[in-house]
C-alpha cells in the first residue's frame, strides 16, 4: 500500500510537467472544463503578469519579498526558480484544502519543482507531457509570439534539460491531439469515469 493518501480516490495529487510551449496550460485548462471540480493549483510568482493575466487566477503575482515571507513561514509545498530568472513555487494551505474536500489536484510545475514533490508527497502521480516532436515544441514557442528571442532561446535551453528528464516520470503523455491528451491526464488524476 502506498503510504501517501494520494493514491487513493477520489483526490489524487497530478503533477504535470514538460517543456516550455508543450501546451500545459491549454491541456489542464480543457481537463478543466470536463471535471470542474479537479482544483488546478494557482502558482505563485515573481514574474510581473502578462498582458490579460489576472492575480489570483493565473498566478498570485509577489514581489520577491512576499515570495521569501512565504518561504520562510514554510508556506511553500514546492518552488524553483525557473528558466534562471524568476521564482515559481506552490501555496500549500489551497492544496491542502482541496484535498480534505477529496478533490484531485493538478500541479503545472517545471522539473525541480516535480522533484521535490515526489520527494515530499510519494504518492503523487507524476505525468510529463511532451512534444510530438522537438521540431513542433520550436514551432509552437516561435509561433505563441509571446516572448522576445532572448527569452525564447532561454525557454528552450531549459527545454532542453526538460525533455532529458522524461524518464523520470510515471508517465508520458504526447501532446500531439489535444482531446486525446486530456483524457490520458484524465486518467492519471482518476477521472476517466465517463
Ligand atoms: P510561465 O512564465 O510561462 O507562466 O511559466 C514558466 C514555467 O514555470 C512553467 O512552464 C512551469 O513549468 C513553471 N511553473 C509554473 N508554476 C510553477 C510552480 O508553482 N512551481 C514550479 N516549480 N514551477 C512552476
Amino acid at each position: 500500500m502506498p503510504a501517501d493518501s494520494a493514491d487513493e480516490k477520489p483526490g489524487r495529487v497530478v503533477v504535470v510537467a514538460g517543456p516550455t510551449a508543450v501546451g500545459k496550460g491549454t491541456v489542464t485548462r480543457r481537463l478543466l472544463e470536463r471535471y470542474p471540480d479537479v482544483y488546478l493549483s494557482v502558482s505563485a510568482t515573481t514574474r510581473k503578469p502578462r498582458p490579460g493575466e489576472v492575480d489570483g487566477v493565473h498566478y498570485f503575482f509577489w514581489s520577491p519579498e512576499q515570495f521569501d515571507a512565504a518561504i520562510d513561514r514554510g508556506d511553500m509545498l514546492e518552488w524553483a526558480i525557473v528558466h534562471g530568472q524568476h521564482r515559481y513555487g506552490t501555496p500549500r494551505s489551497a492544496v491542502e484544502a482541496a484535498r480534505a474536500e477529496g478533490r484531485s489536484v493538478i500541479l503545472e510545475i517545471d522539473l525541480d519543482g516535480a522533484r521535490q514533490v515526489r520527494r515530499t508527497m510519494p504518492g503523487a502521480h507524476s505525468v510529463f507531457l511532451a512534444p510530438p516532436s522537438w521540431e513542433v515544441l520550436v514551432e509552437r514557442l516561435v509561433g505563441r509570439g509571446t516572448e522576445p528571442p532572448e527569452e525564447q532561446e532561454r525557454r528552450l535551453a531549459t527545454a532542453r534539460v526538460e525533455m532529458a528528464a522524461e524518464s523520470e516520470f510515471d508517465v508520458t503523455i504526447v501532446n500531439d491531439d489535444l482531446d486525446e491528451a486530456v483524457g490520458a491526464l484524465a486518467r492519471e488524476a482518476g477521472l476517466d469515469h465517463a
